[in-house]
């Protein structure tokens, strides 16, 4: 087989492009595969499909996944026609999508990688321009985002998720169920929510059985606004529940740390994460200590013992069951003494519907809290996104569950 055919089949090219040439080039470790337009008369305008007529040619030129660790180059002279309507147009090609310097082979490559390393990481391992493996990563996102039908699904989970600097947030949109981020708007008002709803019309909305949220005023007004039946459907999540008690309880032991230490009593000295994690957890010396200490009367133990009982909610399979559960605990709570404990006490309260929604219908956010997760992570490799933008298409690319790859691939023969 001649090396032209060769590349011919490798490439994917068909007729009426042709290969020509292949030049390896050892000094400088290229392999360049020239390929020319064969058809003489019969060209069509690209945007209209009309015949046109050849107006001249542009040298241009993709990069291809390598050969035998050889950098590839396609080179090509490329038609551009003369349209009545459109004027001066270049012809597409098969291999490579407008506008792009690489073959589609070579981006699902850089896609590829990019799934599992930063850009910085892609960049080195593959000779490229951090702004060429970023423009990878754009493109890909823009097309998945074009190709892509959204439909409303059955269980739905919102969350904020920290930005850059502190206060600074974006609101995600996940399907609880498939795991799939659906929208990733700036900000966490109410306005974040309400663009992702206003995708849909009202019959799809009313598809929707839960919104999993935290007890965050702005989404539970954009649910309100947007779904029937909202009450019933907005679910808070145990997570975040547990989450302000646990913040409540590290409030008391602040406070109360301090008061003992200025007596020269260092009980609580270094003992913060232990009052943070299921006592399960614990390492085993640190476990009989903190037994101790929970015996003991402090504050801090009273407010840790109020946040597990509260837990005890979310083993009634019955409605009524975890309410009265609630009852028991709140007078309790609220008679404890302890602010912070008091606030979430009330904060429970005001939202307790919604809590035992999610009780009721099993409501769980590991997807969202795993989403989350992921999304740290990137900000991490990352180190830090120049731009929300950025931040957005990046948690799209890698959660949002998109056909991102150029279409040329699909239609090559390799
Ligand atoms: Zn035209």
């Amino acid at each position: 087989m001649r090396d032209t055919d060769l590349y011919a089949q490798i490439l994917g090219v068909e007729s009426p492009w042709r290969v020509t040439e292949v030049e390896l080039r050892l000094s400088s470790g290229e392999v360049e595969v020239r390929v020319e337009h064969g058809a003489s008369g019969a060209l069509a305008c690209p945007e209209c499909g009309s015949a046109a007529k050849r107006y001249d040619t542009r040298l241009r030129r993709w990069r291809h996944l390598p050969t035998c660790q050889y950098r590839t180059v396609l080179a090509a002279e490329v038609p551009r026609v003369r349209c009545p309507q459109h004027g001066v147009k270049t012809l597409s090609v098969p291999w490579s999508e407008p506008g792009s310097g690489f073959t589609a082979l070579f981006e699902a490559l850089v896609i590829d990688w990019l799934r599992e390393a930063s850009i910085l990481a892609v960049a080195r391992l593959l000779g490229l321009t951090w702004d060429e493996v970023d423009g990878v990563l754009q493109r890909a996102v823009r097309r998945g985002l074009e190709r892509r039908q959204l439909k409303v699904v059955r269980r739905l989970g919102v969350d904020e998720t920290s930005f850059q600097k502190r206060h600074e947030y974006v609101t995600v949109v996940a399907d609880l169920e498939g795991g799939v981020v659906q929208h990733v708007a700036d900000g966490r008002g109410k306005e974040a929510l309400a663009a992702y709803f206003e995708t849909f019309a009202e019959e799809e909305l009313a598809q929707v059985e839960t919104v999993a949220m935290d007890m965050w005023g702005p989404y539970i007004a954009a649910t309100l606004a947007a779904l029937p039946d909202a009450e019933s459907k907005i679910a808070f999540d145990k997570f975040h529940v547990a989450m302000h008690l646990g913040n409540a309880v590290d409030r008391v032991r602040r406070e109360e740390s301090q008061v003992l230490q200025e007596r020269g009593d260092e009980t609580l000295k270094g003992t913060r994460h232990w009052w943070l994690y299921h006592p399960d957890r614990l390492p085993k010396k640190a476990a009989a200590r903190f037994d101790q200490l929970v015996r003991k009367a402090l504050k801090t133990s009273r407010a840790w013992m109020l946040k597990e009982l509260a837990m005890e909610m979310w083993e009634q399979p019955d409605r009524e069951d975890a309410r009265r559960i609630f009852q028991a605990w709140y007078s309790w709570a609220i008679r404890s003494r302890l602010q912070p404990i008091k606030r979430v006490a009330r904060m429970i309260k005001r939202h307790l519907e919604g809590i035992l929604n999610a009780i009721v219908a099993a409501v769980t956010n590991a997807r969202l809290e795993g989403i989350n997760t992921v999304i740290q992570g990137l900000k991490r490799s990352a180190r830090g996104f120049r731009s929300r933008p950025r931040f957005r298409n990046a948690i799209l690319f890698h959660l949002g569950g998109l056909d991102l790859y150029p279409a040329a691939v699909f239609h090559s023969n390799s």
